[in-house]
């Protein structure tokens, strides 16, 4: 029998019975990501990356677009309302998707743990995804959420945005770049992941927004490389 299963709930708990170690035995929907072996989040290391072709580089076509902000699947999303934002990568288009974020970092970066990662996640015509993971450190700034424009409307009243997502990337953009999965269940890829090298200043006021509908802790285990080579990508 074919369970029905969108609604399975998990958690973040180690010693759960619906924990990270556990979820690919939830449901069957869940299953095939206990069978993929390039799972996500991994530690990323500059010294032991090759270097990124030149062919493989990622270029990004951000613009100001409206979203919608709600919460599902343990953590806030802004969703765009429509397929503009895009990044290219080998010659497909990958429009942005979705845009959420974990606390802790999921990756860690040279030893690194951030107290927080956005993923601005992309999907092509394909349906293949690719995920922009950016870390950050929280401060309480004035009146800006990262590095401002200016010219954003935050309305979560009504749940409304207008921004562009580039206020969410790094100036410096070097990178690391691997294939992995989703860091949620059902954990499946590949995934043509992403990960910026540039720590970035969020305002702890922004996030504060969302403390209210949060977990305290959705980020998940560190999982083996499994013999995958990692790229990195340094800006010029
Ligand atoms: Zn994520």
């Amino acid at each position: 029998m074919i369970k029905r299963n969108l609604d399975v709930v998990w958690n973040y708990e180690e010693d759960s019975e619906i924990g990270p170690e556990r979820w690919h035995l939830l449901c069957d929907r869940f299953k095939p990501g206990g069978e993929y072996p390039l799972q996500s989040p991994i530690h990323l290391q500059k010294n032991a990356s090759l270097i990124l072709p030149e062919k493989e580089q990622l270029t990004i076509h951000y613009q100001k677009q409206k979203f919608t902000e709600k919460e599902f699947k343990n953590t806030i999303h802004f969703v765009p309302f429509d397929q503009l934002s895009h990044c290219v990568y080998q010659g497909e288009k990958y429009f942005l998707t979705d845009i959420h974020f974990h606390m802790p970092s999921e990756h860690i970066l040279d030893d690194y743990q951030a107290p927080l990662e956005f993923h601005l996640v992309h999907t092509s015509k394909k349906q293949v995804n690719l995920v922009l993971g950016v870390l950050f450190q929280t401060a309480r700034l004035t009146n800006q959420i990262c590095h401002d424009h200016g010219d954003e409307i935050w309305d979560f009243d009504h749940h409304i945005q207008w921004f562009n997502p580039d206020i969410f990337l790094p100036v410096q953009q070097s990178y690391f770049h691997y294939v992995g999965s989703l860091t949620t269940p059902p954990t499946i890829g590949p995934i043509q992941w992403f990960v910026f090298d540039e720590i970035g200043q969020m305002n702890q006021n922004f996030i504060d927004l969302f403390k209210n509908e949060l977990l305290l802790k959705n980020n998940r285990p560190i999982q083996a490389l499994n013999g995958r080579k990692i790229y990195y990508h340094q800006a010029e």
